[in-house]
């Protein structure tokens, strides 16, 4: 399997090359037909497998598909992840692909200047956003954004937002974000407390384990 298999259009291929993919991992593999196919996935995957493109991907497919992409404000697809660090590395692997649409993309994380970030969020129409939950939490406050238009959702590492007490943010989020949004949740390790966080935010979900 290739990544000519998945249906990219040419400027997608062309930023995969660009990116330096020549094949897809593992987790790639098997999670981009389930995820370009609308399904919602609890992918059970480490850092270092590709699961940012497993995720990406498909949801640059989703935003395209989108009708209306300029009628409203706020992303269209969301990502969470537990720390700056991560939420950093999600935004400059996001933006390799994205660029091939003229996507926007932005990233809010706790730990830098709020106003910036409140600056950047209302500059512009940002169809992706990559966000701590705290943070997150104080733009909508600050109404910088809002999660109204959100359909494709992604959990980044779930077990570590476990570990460092962000569950009611979560929780509190993914409660205010359209039932009918495709949801993709990833976890290094799958104990207890992962699998009934992803019973509540998953729709019939496919699992995934590499
Ligand atoms: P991730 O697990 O998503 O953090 O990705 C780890 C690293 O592998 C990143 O530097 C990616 O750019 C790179 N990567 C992901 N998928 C592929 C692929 N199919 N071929 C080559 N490099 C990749």
């Amino acid at each position: 399997v290739s990544f000519a298999h998945f249906g990219f259009d040419d400027d997608l291929m062309a930023a995969i090359i660009k990116a330096g993919y020549s094949e897809p991992s593992a987790i790639q593999k098997q999670a981009l037909p389930v995820a370009l196919n609308g399904r919602d996935i609890i992918g059970i995957a480490k850092t270092g497998s590709g699961k940012t493109a497993a995720f990406v991907l498909p949801m640059l497919v989703h935003i395209m598909d989108q009708e209306e992409l300029i009628k409203s404000d706020g992303p269209i697809g969301l990502i969470l992840a537990p720390t700056r660090e991560l939420a950093v590395q999600i935004y400059t692997e996001t933006k390799k692909f994205a660029k091939a649409y003229g996507l926007k993309v932005a990233a809010v994380y706790g730990g830098a200047s709020k106003m910036q970030q409140f600056k950047e969020l209302r500059s512009g129409t940002v169809e992706i956003l990559v966000a701590t939950p705290g943070r997150l939490i104080d733009m909508i406050k600050m109404k910088a954004t809002n999660l109204r238009r959100v359909s494709y959702l992604c959990l980044d590492e779930a077990d570590r937002m476990f570990d460092l007490g962000f569950e009611p943010q979560v929780r509190s989020l993914c409660d205010n974000i359209r039932p009918d949004r495709q949801t993709l949740l990833f976890s290094a390790t799958f104990q207890k407390r992962v699998e009934s966080l992803a019973r509540q935010v998953t729709t019939d979900p496919i699992r995934i384990s590499v």
